[in-house]
């Protein structure tokens, strides 16, 4: 038997006071982080430490995460599969329900196929690392999301960002690949990305454009119809992430692309179950071959678990309350409007938000703390976002909506936000 109080070895009992180091630094600078255990669902309201506060931070945008009829899909699969997957997708665990929403998640996207994995940030890095090559050049909106960032990064491809949104600073990035005096083999300028397996698709430069459709911390959109066309332009396969926009925004809340009327132009889509879906999930979509490829050959569909088919199965139910019920969407964009309306006028700098996502941006970390625990006080649950998640100095709230949150909820976070107001002079 181990001695549970014996000392360990020096070397561990060294990295320990590095590690802790770290972390008191952390605390120095208004960066540290803790969880926080919530007692129920993911409704407007939220139960932590005994207490009831109103809830205007999740990604549960239409409010299906605790909806009936999504629990009852989920306990009958529950019943009929078991918890547990128990093996792969390609072993034994690719359920009927896995297939079954494949094939619901292809025709709502208007796409040949649909692929799901774990989690949105696999997909993500399954559609880069599998079929972005070495030589390939990636272009992405420098907000795009840390799943994406990191997938860049992973794919072994040359990696260059653009401004956010700035789509005039994309075209010159292209213009001076395209210009001619930039070395075509590039592979050996990036130094040792291992990817053996996107090393083994046929080599061919190719340029994309990566992009998420709604900025999570920020809300705003991504102009899909001028993306398109620089696609089209320099033939770059343009690659989105609809994360936040899959059922709330578009035709049928299918995403921006379709906002734009470009579901055409976008080689691969990504999207997630688990924000306006309310379960858990990622998912790809595109011609049959894309998503061949990434069955054949993505490790991360290829080594890891199936989802349980408890979780495919409300996915299911949840994308068919969300067509079924467009008023969830409808109220959802209407109440943000609503709150960015009159937080403008109550001074906040909203940003160019058009989406149930609301940033409201106070400058340092130790503000939008601050700013948190005020608004606490009055009963309403909005961490503070600081970075690595935004740009320094851009610390913030991030507000999202609900489309079940009730016109007197939305009235509570308003007459708070104006108080906080009186309190916050001077912002910036
Ligand atoms: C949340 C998010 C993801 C990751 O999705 P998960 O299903 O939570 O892993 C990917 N991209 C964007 C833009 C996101 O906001």
């Amino acid at each position: 038997m181990t001695n549970p109080v014996s000392i360990p070895p020096p070397a561990i009992q060294h990295w320990l006071i590095r590690l802790r180091d770290d972390l008191a630094q952390r605390k120095r600078d208004h960066l540290w982080r803790e969880l926080s255990p919530v007692d129920g669902p993911a409704g407007t309201e939220v139960h932590i430490g005994g207490k009831t506060y109103l809830q205007f931070c999740t990604n549960n945008y239409l409010g299906l995460a605790s909806d009936p009829e999504v629990i009852d899909a989920a306990r009958t699969a529950l019943e009929r599969w078991g918890v547990g997957s128990a093996a792969s997708r390609l072993v034994a665990g690719s359920m009927r329900s896995h297939h079954d929403l494949e094939t619901d998640l292809a025709e709502f996207k208007h796409a040949e196929a649909a692929l799901v994995f774990s989690s949105g940030y696999a997909a993500n890095m399954a559609v880069l690392t599998t079929l972005a090559a070495s030589q390939d050049i990636l272009l992405s909106d420098k907000l795009n999301h840390a799943s994406l960032v990191d997938a860049a990064h992973a794919s072994g491809a040359e990696c260059r960002t653009f401004p956010h949104r700035n789509y005039q600073r994309l075209t010159s990035l292209l213009d001076h690949y395209t210009s001619g005096n930039v070395n075509v083999n590039r592979s050996a300028h990036h130094g040792g990305a291992v990817n053996p397996v996107s090393d083994a698709l046929p080599s061919h430069r190719q340029f994309w454009i990566v992009t998420d459709t709604v900025f999570s911390m920020d809300g705003d959109l991504t102009d899909m119809a001028a993306l398109a066309r620089v696609a089209r332009q320099y033939e770059a396969l343009l690659m989105s992430d609809e994360a936040h926009a899959t059922g709330v925004l578009g035709p049928d809340g299918r995403g921006v692309a379709a906002l734009y009327d470009v579901d055409n132009d976008v080689a691969v889509s990504v999207g997630t179950l688990s924000k306006a879906l309310g379960t858990v999930g990622g998912f790809v979509t595109g011609p049959r071959p894309v998503i061949e490829v990434l069955l054949n050959r993505s490790r991360q569909f290829i080594y890891t678990t199936a989802l349980p088919a408890a979780c495919t199965a409300a996915s299911r139910a949840a994308l068919r309350i969300s067509r079924r019920e467009p008023w969830r969407r409808q109220r959802v964009l209407m109440l943000a409007q609503h709150v960015r309306q009159e937080l403008s006028s109550l001074g906040y700098q909203t940003g160019a938000s058009e989406s149930p996502i609301i940033p409201v941006i106070l400058g340092s970390a130790r503000q939008a703390l601050e700013a948190s625990a005020c608004l606490r006080e009055h009963n309403i649950f909005i961490p503070a976002i600081r970075p690595p998640a935004v740009p320094p100095n851009t610390a913030r709230l991030r507000i999202s909506l609900m489309a079940t949150h009730t016109d007197s909820q939305i009235d509570h976070l308003l007459s708070t936000m104006k108080i906080l107001a009186n309190q916050l002079i001077p912002f910036s």
